[in-house]
């Protein structure tokens, strides 16, 4: 079996191997495996033949990709894992998705996602659970799971997701695979379905730290669609790496197997030449998630708003109502789930008037707080290295009944997304037979260090 895009480039260019048997490998584990793993909600059949029209040199050629259902491809159906959104049908490509057709990516489906993106296990997809291919009775994570699924049983070999509050990250650590979330304002969301705007980046998912820097390099740059892109990254090339450890991280709240799993791989780089471990302090991260929480919930109810029937909702396929108020009604009451709801009712309510001040101000300025806490811890460190989840994948079910059990699985990736940093998370163990992910954060625009130390940490755990 093909798993990562370098070997598949190879193989196909020295002609090891034909388009055809790369295409069918991975058909062939759709079929296997998609009906029990749910991952994919649509399928591309002319994978074959796109790679056969594809020029060799391109720097994707070889990749095949799962896309988040909520990344438009062009002439394909774009649930964004909503009811609402069932039979919509993507009119344009979003920049991301033309970048990686242009530079010889192929696409093999649409992968499935919490509604809009909101979730930590895909369980709040309408069109079923996701179960991670390592164990079916647990969850893949979210809300990328179908991507991060896709991956881990083989169905593809490159994913694209998108990270509000750490789904890239997240799910990828629940199923073993490397996601990564580029620095704010690096790659275009043009053509990506918004959830919390200030937050949202699109990412790459990969099975080795290499393929997701390739993929990042092929995506990201300034897009006049996306007004906050820039093509700006920095590189200062290091000899050694300095790893800062912050110990608010390793407190509380954090399972034991987590904890030891992280911990050996912690010893293990401490081993290697070149790299120094560091303690450092980020103590107001206890309030990052209670920050992104307001904030998210308040950009979701505002992003939310258009769903309305009358642009896109589900007002077409039924008799039409007898007026606006109704056509509201139906449309959002039968189209969202229960958590859509739930964050839409709490950001209305932390944006009235009255309530802006004490909720949402004040969230904004505890990001600020949080934001320049890191800036300082970062200064003097390469990376910092934090846990990807506290917890190793949970049961389907478990959490469901539990919003804040669930939300609390995002507590080591919001900080990422409040800050603008860019974060990655990689495979360092395991546990009961499950992956441990853990995640490197650097500073803005500092992703290539972030890669370097990357591919040095897998080359130590992989061994
Ligand atoms: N799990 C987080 C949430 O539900 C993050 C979601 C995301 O990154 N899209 O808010």
């Amino acid at each position: 079996m093909i798993n990562t895009i370098k070997e598949a480039q190879e193989k196909l260019r020295n002609g090891e191997v034909s388009p055809g048997e790369v295409a069918s490998g991975f058909l062939s584990k759709i079929k296997e495996r998609n009906k029990e793993t749910n991952a994919l909600l649509s399928v591309f059949d002319k994978v074959t033949r796109e790679i056969e029209e594809t020029n060799k040199d391109l720097p994707l050629y070889g990749s095949v990709f799962a896309i988040k259902d909520n990344i438009l491809v062009e002439g394909r159906r774009c649930t964004a894992g909503s009811k609402l959104l069932e039979h919509y049908t993507a009119p344009f490509d979003a920049t991301v998705i033309k970048k990686i057709k242009e530079k010889g990516g192929v696409i093999i489906g649409k992968a499935n996602m919490d509604e809009f993106a909101m979730g930590s296990s895909t369980e709040n997809s309408a069109f079923g659970v996701t179960r991670n291919p390592h164990d079916p009775e647990r969850v893949p994570g979210g809300s990328s799971g179908g991507c991060a699924a896709a991956l881990a049983a083989e169905m593809c070999n490159a994913g694209l997701g998108t990270d509000t509050g750490g789904s890239i990250r997240q799910p990828s650590a629940f199923c073993g695979v490397v996601g990564f979330k580029p620095t704010y304002g690096t790659v275009s969301r043009h053509g990506a379905i918004s959830m919390a705007s200030s937050f949202d980046q699109v990412g790459p998912l990969a099975n080795c730290v290499e393929d997701a820097q390739l993929i990042f390099d092929s995506i990201r740059g300034k897009d006049e669609k996306d007004s906050v892109t820039s093509e700006l990254l920095r590189k200062e090339k290091k000899e050694k790496i300095k790893v800062g450890i912050p110990k608010e991280c390793f407190v509380e709240g954090i399972d034991s197997g987590i904890k030891e799993a992280l911990e050996e791989a912690i010893e293990k780089i401490k081993k290697e030449e070149g790299i120094e471990v560091v303690d450092i302090s980020i103590p107001s991260i206890k309030y990052a998630l209670p920050a992104y929480e307001i904030i998210m919930a308040s950009e979701v109810s505002a992003n939310m708003a258009r769903f309305d029937g009358i642009r896109y909702g589900l007002e077409f396929e039924r008799p039409a109502a007898k007026d606006l108020k109704e056509a509201y009604l139906i449309n959002r009451g039968e189209g969202f789930g229960k958590e859509a709801k739930r964050r839409i009712i709490l950001g209305t309510y932390a944006l009235s008037a009255g309530y802006y001040d004490a909720y949402y101000i004040k969230a904004q300025k505890v990001r600020s707080v949080i934001s320049e806490e890191f800036r300082k811890a970062s200064s003097d460190v390469d990376v910092i290295f934090t846990p990807t989840t506290p917890t190793l994948p949970f049961k389907i079910g478990e959490k469901i009944t539990d919003p804040l059990a669930m939300h609390l699985s995002d507590i080591f990736t919001v900080t990422a997304n409040l800050a603008g940093l860019p974060a990655i998370s990689l495979p360092c163990g395991e546990r009961e037979g499950l992956p441990v992910g853990a995640q490197l954060l650097a500073r803005r625009f500092q992703e290539e260090n972030l890669f370097e130390a990357a591919k040095r940490f897998e080359a130590i755990w992989r061994k």
